[in-house]
């Protein structure tokens, strides 16, 4: 959320005015709310969406050889099974196939407002509302969506960073970064510089290692790349998952399963052994000169960042216009960028793959509760939510993947789901008392926290010996969750009342699909 002109935010409309619930973004969370809300039979809200198109995450990123590093069959909705994935691992396009399918069974379209760019949130007391301003071509200028709740879908990698490297600016080239791929930018015999070797640097490395005349990849720490067992779903699987009950739930579990053993090697990294020892036979087995193997092989524990699962990276990197360079950046000139031994690197373009702005991404959000209360001022010493989602002092407020709620080793749909089931029992709480506003304790909250911050002592994110966009700049986990998706699964399946203050006017009267109003700029 940018910065919003307070003059924007007008008095609170009378009573009726407002929605139940505005959502924004329509990316796996927002979508999974808004189907959670339909179930509950609460139809009166609005989905906010800054694009033209629906799909969050798997819309924005659209660099070659997008995927999903979680296997197909768990990465989807738990109520919404798909028997048809084409691929082990999904790729980009299949899985916004897949929410648009989503929205089409569920009949979401009538409830979004593309093109409507959440620019700031206002909480008013006189009428228990969030007053939402958007600007964008689908808004009227200066308009204000006014919601009793507000669930913020955004998505925890959604701003790009790109790093302010010193003479970034003269550079004359191209420059885009991995989740704004300018696909206009013909990368064919080009001299490309690729900033990163994350999650998205790694899948589209070697899509383009083929195309261009030389890339240059430019690490700063070697990533812990697992193999990845893709493969087509064979016509025998898909037949069984169709036709015989329970195989593909059979699959999903097994899949969970797998994926959440490594949570109990997470907090006891020396567990980890077995793995670091595959990812070290995969460097070995794929790259066989010993100096560039050096210059991949990770110094930290495995799992302290996001553990990367690839069968094609290591081989691109031995391609003779392939260059591995990790004596880090000195300076970028208008054609090239200097390494700090001094080489320079000409280069035509420079892609970053260089990630998201996480714990620091609230930093420039209008985010204003009850007494002119930023959200800034409430996380002056971090960002910190009860279970990732209700921030004290932020009533009505719900973060979907908020902090600390990030998994490194299983589906996030997995956390998606139980933080709805979250936010629907806060609004039964708010209905059955007839109340207007609910917020968490500051004591549930700061207990929590203080778990989180216990749990993450030792643990490989904080141990393991790297830094990570799990980590704020104190070197505090922010982001990632630090038990089993059981523990939070079970936190969240039924919420203690009594961890919640539920007060103010009695629920007012819902407003109906068209409920926006404009305030005349
Ligand atoms: P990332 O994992 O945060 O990686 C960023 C890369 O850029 C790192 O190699 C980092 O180096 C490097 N970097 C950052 N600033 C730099 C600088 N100033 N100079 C040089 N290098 C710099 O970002 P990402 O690859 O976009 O992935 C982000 C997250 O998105 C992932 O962790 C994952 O959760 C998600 N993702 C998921 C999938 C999936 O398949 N499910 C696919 C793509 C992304 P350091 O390591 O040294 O910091």
């Amino acid at each position: 959320m940018a910065a919003v002109t307070p003059a924007v935010v007008t008095p609170a409309a009378g009573p009726g005015q407002a929605y139940k619930v505005v959502i924004v973004g329509t990316g796996f969370s927002g979508l999974g709310m808004a189907i959670g809300l339909k179930k509950a039979g609460m139809h009166d809200f609005v989905i906010l969406e800054k694009a033209d198109e629906v799909g969050g995450t798997w819309r924005e990123n659209t660099y070659p050889g997008c995927a999903c590093d979680i296997m197909s069959l768990l990465y989807s909705y738990s109520f919404e099974p798909k028997a048809d994935w084409s691929r082990m691992f999904p790729r980009q396009e299949e899985l916004l196939e897949y929410i648009k399918h989503c929205v089409d069974k569920y009949d979401l379209a009538q409830h979004i407002r593309f093109e409507a760019e959440v620019t700031g949130a206002e909480y008013d007391d006189a009428t228990d509302t969030w007053q939402v301003a958007v600007s964008g071509a689908g808004t009227e200028p200066g308009e204000i969506v006014r919601g009793r709740a507000l669930a913020a879908g955004m998505g925890p990698l959604h701003q790009p960073n790109i790093p302010d490297l010193p003479g970034l600016a003269s550079f004359e080239g191209t420059t885009f970064h991995s989740a704004e791929w300018d696909h206009s930018y013909d990368l064919t015999g080009k001299r490309v510089a690729v900033i990163g070797t994350g999650a998205s640097a790694i899948q589209f490395v070697p899509q383009i290692a083929r195309k261009v005349r030389s890339l240059t990849l430019f690490q700063r720490t070697p990533p812990w790349i697992m193999p990845k067992p893709d493969r087509r779903v064979t016509r025998v699987e898909r037949t069984l998952f169709n036709r015989v009950p329970g195989v593909q739930r059979g699959y999903r579990n097994g899949i969970y399963l797998l994926q959440e053993s490594f949570v109990l090697g997470f907090k006891n990294p020396g567990l980890l052994k077995a793995a670091s020892n595959i990812s070290r036979w995969h460097l070995r087995r794929q790259v066989a000169d010993p100096e560039l193997r050096r210059k991949l092989t990770p110094d930290y524990t495995m799992g302290c960042k996001r553990t990367l699962v690839s069968s094609d990276y290591y081989p691109a990197l031995t391609r003779p216009n392939v260059e591995l360079t990790t004596e880090g950046i000195a300076e970028i000139r208008e054609h090239s960028i200097v390494t700090r031994d001094g080489r320079e690197h000409e280069v035509d373009a420079i892609i970053f793959g260089t990630g998201f702005h996480v714990t620091d991404a609230f930093e420039h959000a209008h985010i204003v509760s009850t007494g002119g209360l930023k959200i800034q001022d409430a996380w002056r010493d971090g960002i910190e939510a009860h279970l990732g989602v209700s921030v004290a002092g932020f009533p009505n407020l719900f973060l979907l993947l908020g902090p600390n709620s990030g998994l490194g080793h299983n589906s996030m749909i997995f956390i998606i789901e139980a933080q709805i089931r979250y936010v629907l029992q806060c609004l039964e709480m708010v209905d059955s008392a007839g109340a207007g506003r609910i917020s968490v304790r500051s004591s549930v909250q700061d207990r929590f926290n203080e778990w989180v911050q216990r749990k993450s002592e030792g643990a490989v994110w904080v141990a393991g010996g790297c830094t990570s966009w799990y980590l704020d700049k104190n070197g505090v986990n922010r982001a990632a969750w630090p038990a089993s998706t059981v523990n939070y699964w079970l936190r969240t399946r039924r919420l203690s009342p009594a961890d919640f203050q539920v007060e103010g006017a009695a629920a007012r009267p819902a407003a109906s699909t068209t409920g926006a109003e404009s305030v005349g700029a």
